[in-house]
């Protein structure tokens, strides 16, 4: 994070950045893991960075958390618990807590996280952190993967990038204990960046689970906020949730009665069409 006078800028790649211009920062401040900030931007609104790069914004983080959670559990079709790993901002669980879901246990490693964008952020986990379904548990993710019971249908890794705490989060090891601790027909999906800029992130995540799971691919989705062209999130799984026809899933979705700003049916099947340049990193 390099302030020019009034700009938030993200550097993305040694030569492409994203400037937000920084009407307000709310707040600043180092916890034990990573730099917190929270700016105001005109067009995104409120913003959450961490070591400067943006992770949530009030105006568009409604298409990554309704991807990352509705293409799962609608495949799925009987989720009844769900992991998340990572997720402080509480968006993630906001939008699981939607289905009728028995339990969501969410696995943060920074307290500090959940704290600020309680206070901060409401809009974004409004009122998730209340709902008497969620277990928050304060933790890293691979040491929570180690020691849990499993049985989870569906496995969210909304973590950061592959530095710093996420690290361990994107390696061959903790794959495997996600894979143990998913129930049968359990499906893992992960936060996989944005594949025109950093393809190696998706190729060793898709390596890794071509090794684990029968069902292995991704999906893409356009979130403003993570530039670069659209974002993957890996898909792993040994059910068969990825057959579930387009009718029987436009059924599920309208039986849920749910409203969105980004998820369909037709958008959720689209979004496992890869163009050649995603398709040639799984390969
Ligand atoms: N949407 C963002 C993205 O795509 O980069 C992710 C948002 S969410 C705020 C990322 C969360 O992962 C942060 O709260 C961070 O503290 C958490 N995190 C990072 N490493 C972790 C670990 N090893 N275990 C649990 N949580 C972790």
């Amino acid at each position: 994070m390099t302030d020019m006078t009034g700009w938030s800028v993200e550097r993305l790649h040694e030569d492409h950045a994203q400037a937000l211009r920084v009407t307000s920062v709310l707040y600043d401040s180092e916890t034990e893991h990573q730099r917190l900030r929270v700016i105001e931007n005109p067009t995104f609104g409120r913003v959450l960075t961490l070591d400067g790069v943006v992770q949530v914004t009030e105006r568009d983080n409604f298409i990554y958390h309704e991807m990352m959670t509705h293409v799962p559990l609608f495949a799925h079709g009987a989720a009844k618990r769900v992991l998340i790993v990572g997720g402080g901002d509480g968006g993630m669980a906001r939008e699981a807590l939607r289905h009728p879901l028995e339990r969501v246990t969410m696995v943060e490693i920074d307290a500090g996280v959940v704290d600020f964008s309680k206070e901060y952020l409401p809009a974004i986990s409004d009122g998730a952190f209340d709902d008497p379904r969620l277990d928050l548990v304060i933790a890293d993710g691979a040491a929570f993967m180690r020691e849990t019971e499993g049985g989870y249908d569906v496995i969210i890794v909304d973590s950061t990038d592959p530095v710093g705490p996420g690290e361990v989060l994107f390696t061959d090891h903790f794959y495997g204990l996600a894979k143990r601790a998913l129930a049968p027909g359990g499906i893992l999906v992960t936060q996989n960046g944005v594949p025109f800029m950093q393809p190696e992130e998706l190729r060793g995540t898709m390596r890794a689970f071509s090794a684990l799971f029968g069902d292995t691919t991704c999906y893409l989705a356009t979130v403003p906020t993570y530039a670069g062209g659209p974002m993957a999130f890996g898909w792993g799984t040994d059910g068969l949730a990825r057959e579930t026809s387009p009718s029987d899933l436009a059924a599920r979705v309208a039986a849920s009665g749910l409203d969105f700003g980004y998820y369909s049916a037709a958008v959720h099947s689209a979004a496992f069409a890869l163009p050649g340049y995603v398709a040639r990193l799984l390969a």
